[in-house]
């Protein structure tokens, strides 16, 4: 008989060892965790109990099993609640004063009534020691508060499977596993209560506190593996501070509440400390930043900074809280100075011929049409010249083709000095330019290809060998536009008739002007 007592005594000692040391574990290695700090004072409530109950069995006077009970009951009926409260917090909802206040309410009533039996016979309706079990166990019959109590303990863990079940809904795949271990955790004990009922094991001895006891075993390996979550606040204070764009985090007020060490390093000219200072004041010196932010929508930014106009991309991340309200904003901006200019040079290189620095014909053309379909005003007109080096040919043969295109480079630049800000210029080929002067009458593009003639005849290109003079040939067409002129198709056309016009001009002998006739010619580039 003894040596049985002596069994389960240690039996349900080891289950008071147990539940100590995965307290002592839950305190260093996941207090931090959601439901970490519950489960510590769950298990250190379990080691009081299976300790008290121990004793309990061991004790042989009634008077000695009503004290120990007494202290199992300081911790029993608080077990329920702190399991319900480790499941809320580990299933990610915040734990208030009041649901701990509400839920402490029947465990306290439980706690008074078990401890005043004597005087009301409510929680237990009779109580006595039982001697014809292998050892003496107390005798307890069950009264209406036991049973309440009862059925709040199982109703908080049905509500803690409920939530854990809720959960699994939501997470992904490898998050899943820890939820399995919580829930398979809170089942544990009830195989102590179908043991009991099973009547396996000694008459009078409650297996559940032991099963209880390795229940929590696997809500110690839960929250070992969810440690992730210890370090994920670390991780992320990693990424949000390495991180090239600059990032601010605004509440829904839009105050400041977070910021990285790349914002302040964006030069925006921002005070020290920003934390608490809404945006419009920190970005105050930048409206068009302030616009942006305002509208909040992803956009390319251009800003003034000292001498230098910087661009940064600004992009928008609404945040919502759990009820879908909008809780803030996060906004990253990326500095793309560098980015910008090296778009416009290649947009440069694309639209501009190398030798000499003039819009190719391509571009030429786009911008030439893009000019002619402006809204109209009171310029409906516009004129094309067309020139072309005289005998460069010969140029090429007698100084060599590198004093060749020095020629084109001066021409070039002379003709660049004669062009008015409207006008547009373009080398068409070889050694060939175009003009497009909007709003121009054909005297007016007469007088100014004559200008431009005198000052190409009148320049002496320093070359190697000798200065050259050179002359060039001149074409121009006329154009009227109204409301329903193709820009596109009057350009072609355009172009055309300036080429007849400075097939005229070769014709004639040369170093001369000749706009477009209908009674021209109607065929040319005989003179390429
Ligand atoms: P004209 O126009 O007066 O009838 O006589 P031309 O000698 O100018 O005749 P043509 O238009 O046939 O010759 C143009 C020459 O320009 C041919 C080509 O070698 C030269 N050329 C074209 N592009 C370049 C260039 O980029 N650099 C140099 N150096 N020469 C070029
Ligand atoms: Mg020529
Ligand atoms: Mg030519």
């Amino acid at each position: 008989m003894a040596s049985t007592v002596i069994i389960y005594f240690v039996i349900v000692c080891l289950a008071s060892v147990l539940s100590t040391f995965l307290s002592i574990y839950g305190l260093l290695r996941f207090r931090h965790a959601p439901g970490g700090r519950f489960y510590i004072i769950v298990t250190a409530l379990s080691a009081l109990f299976t300790f008290a109950y121990a004793l309990e069995i061991y004790s042989v006077t009634y008077e000695a099993m009503r004290f120990w009970l007494r202290i199992e009951y300081l911790a029993l009926p608080l077990l329920p609640v702190f399991i319900l409260l480790m499941a809320v917090e580990y299933c990610g909802y915040k734990v208030r004063l009041w649901m701990c206040g509400f839920l402490l309410i029947i465990p306290v009533v439980t706690i008074v009534m078990q401890n005043t039996n004597e005087l009301h016979y409510l929680y237990y309706t009779s109580m006595g020691v039982l001697v014809n079990n292998p050892f003496s166990v107390v005798y307890l019959q069950h009264g209406p508060f036991y049973l309440l109590h009862t059925f709040f303990f199982y109703s908080c863990v049905f509500i803690s499977i409920m939530l854990l079940l809720n959960q699994l809904r939501t997470l992904v795949k490898p998050f899943r596993k820890q939820t399995y271990l919580m829930i398979v955790g809170l089942f544990v004990p009830s195989i102590g209560g179908l043991l009991n009922a099973a009547d396996i094991g000694p008459e009078s001895i409650d297996l559940v506190p032991i099963f209880m006891s390795l229940s929590f075993v696997f809500h110690a390996l839960a929250l070992t593996s969810l440690r992730m979550f210890d370090v994920a606040p670390i991780a992320r204070d990693v990424v949000f501070e390495s991180i090239e764009q600059g990032v601010l985090v605004l509440n829904a007020n839009d105050i400041i509440i977070d910021y990285n060490k790349s914002f302040t390093r964006l030069c925006l000219n921002i005070p020290a400390s920003i934390i608490g200072d809404p945006i419009t004041d920190v970005l105050q010196k930048h409206d068009n930043l302030i616009a942006a932010v305002k509208k909040g929508e992803e956009c390319d930014v251009s800003l003034q900074i000292k001498e230098q106009l910087a661009y940064f991309h600004v992009h928008f991340s609404p945040i919502y809280s759990k009820n879908n309200s909008h809780a803030g904003t996060v906004i990253t901006f990326l500095n793309i100075t560098e980015r910008v200019a090296m778009e416009e040079t290649l947009k440069h290189l694309a639209r501009t011929d190398g030798l000499t620095q003039m819009y190719n014909r391509t571009y030429f053309m786009e911008e030439a049409e893009y000019t002619l379909s402006l809204p109209l005003s009171s310029s409906v007109q516009a004129s094309l010249i067309l020139f072309d080096i005289d005998f460069f040919k010969q140029v090429n043969d007698t100084y060599g083709h590198d004093t060749g295109d020095q020629v084109l480079t001066s021409i070039a630049r002379i003709t660049k000095k004669h062009l008015r800000t409207t006008d547009i210029a373009g080398r068409y080929g070889g050694e060939e330019f175009v003009l497009c002067l909007p709003g121009t009458s054909k005297a007016e593009a007469v007088n100014i290809a004559n200008r431009l003639r005198l000052a190409i005849a009148d320049h002496k290109i320093i070359s190697e060998t000798a200065p050259i003079q050179v002359t060039s040939s001149f074409g121009i067409a006329h154009m009227l536009l109204d409301f329903h002129s193709d820009p596109a198709a009057e350009l072609r056309e355009g172009i055309k008739k300036a080429d007849l016009a400075l097939y005229e001009a070769k014709r004639e002998g040369r170093n001369c002007v000749r706009a477009y006739q209908p009674s021209l010619p109607q065929q040319a580039a005989a003179h390429k």
